[in-house]
């Protein structure tokens, strides 16, 4: 865990050049110094000198950041923003409630997502939750809350795939699949077709007891918490003597291949370096013979925690390519869906405006399909759309590759 010395360190590496200004999505928007990096990891530093105080306004102006990741990996001083603007939050929440922060921790904490997922189910068969929509400040979020609903099941997808499938063929490796919350509760299809791919490829295929990745909690500044969470999920991945472990949700790719760095150094570094979003899996191991054509056309929504969290740009876009008859289009803008976890709760007009100028970039791109790899990306990106009135569809990667496989 890094003390404030180190993360003064950190902050020094910002010359305030500004370049960052180029590049953040919401500096475009509501052209503030406040809402770009050098601005935050300004008031950072003064916050680390004690200069300033934690305040709710200091609050405010960290949590309006989407930690997309572009400015970090356009910074040609090679500052962690992301990093720095997540300890900045964590300083700030020491001395400011932060009643997000609270809800997150009640949530993630002893397994309540499994409570509150099986009530929120009980409540929508039973259409006690219809009401709901005509409550002011819930209508802005209902077409999210009907998408959610949409395939719900009593039950985490966890609880229906088997623990353990042995290896059908000679590739004997051992895949540990970390579903990740939005697919284990909400988004089942991409879990199940993931668990479908991983088996028809042979593999043998294991899914270890699992917690939260710890995403929501670190960008949320609770840093203990999210400690909390990847070390569970570190002991009983490493139990499950897997060769290599995969993920289909670029926010839990993101987390798992970063976090255990952070907190537990050498073991976690050992750790990540098993790490594979699906996307590298799939590169490597489909053989494209397997696929039926598609003749359309289809683009792919890069997530922020996949192409400058992970780095990882092309490997999607090749698995697309195997495809046959398919025609691969690129946006002409690569911006952020304006989701961003927690952000799109608590700055919803912001994340509607993104979401909108990304919806039109699809729109006039003419594809027939998105594919992404988050489910966020994929709900919000559903929801502007369908705001939109088009009948694009939207794909995680792997249901589209287990639609088309033999
Ligand atoms: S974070 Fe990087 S790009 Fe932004 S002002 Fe500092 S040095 Fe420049
Ligand atoms: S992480 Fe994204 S939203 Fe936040 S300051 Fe950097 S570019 Fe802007």
């Amino acid at each position: 865990m890094v003390n404030i010395k180190e993360l003064q360190g950190m902050l020094d590496l910002c010359s305030r050049c500004g370049n960052c200004q180029q590049i953040c999505p919401l500096y475009a928007e509501v052209k503030q110094e406040t809402a770009v990096a050098r601005g935050k990891l300004h008031l950072i530093s003064l916050l680390t000198e004690k200069e300033i105080l934690p305040s709710p306004k200091l609050q405010e102006i960290l949590d309006f950041c989407l930690l997309c990741g572009r400015c970090a990996d356009l910074c040609q001083n090679g500052v962690s923003t992301n990093t720095i603007i997540v300890l900045g939050r964590s300083i700030v929440n020491q001395s400011v409630q932060r009643p997000k922060r609270k809800l997150i921790r009640y949530m993630l904490r002893k397994d309540r997502l499994k409570t509150s997922f099986k009530s929120l189910y009980l409540l929508h068969k039973m259409r006690i939750d219809k009401p709901l929509q005509y409550i002011g400040k819930v209508q802005p979020y209902w077409p999210y809350y009907q998408k959610i609903t949409l395939d719900l099941k009593k039950d985490p997808l966890s609880v229906s795939l088997p623990k353990i499938t042995q290896s059908t063929n000679n590739n004997n490796l051992k895949i540990a699949y970390f579903i990740g919350c939005m697919n284990n509760f909400i988004s089942q299809s991409v879990g199940q077709s993931t668990y479908k791919i991983l088996t028809k490829l042979g593999f043998s295929v294991v899914i270890p007891e699992q917690k939260c990745c710890g995403m929501p909690a670190w960008t949320s500044g609770d840093l203990e918490l999210s400690e909390e969470l990847v070390r569970f999920n570190i002991q009983t991945f490493n139990e499950s003597n897997a060769d290599l472990i995969v993920t289909d949700c670029a926010s839990c790719g993101h987390a798992l291949k970063h976090l255990p760095e952070y907190f537990l150094k050498q073991e976690g570094k050992q750790f990540q370096t098993k790490v594979l979003d699906i996307s590298e899996l799939l590169f490597q191991y489909l053989n494209p013979d397997v696929l039926r054509p598609y003749s359309g056309a289809v683009a792919f929504h890069d997530p922020c925690h996949l192409r400058y969290g992970q780095k990882i740009k092309d490997k999607p876009r090749s698995v697309l390519k195997f495809i046959p008859d398919l025609r691969l289009i690129e946006f002409y803008n690569p911006g952020c869906c304006g989701f961003a976890g927690t952000f799109m709760a608590s700055h919803l007009e912001t994340s509607q405006i993104l979401g909108s100028q990304r919806a039109n970039s699809i729109i006039d791109s003419g594809v027939n399909k998105v594919i992404t790899s988050c489910p966020a990306c994929q709900l919000q990106l559903d929801k502007n759309l369908r705001d939109h009135e088009t009948s694009i569809e939207v794909l995680n990667l792997v249901e589209f590759i287990n639609q088309l496989m033999k």
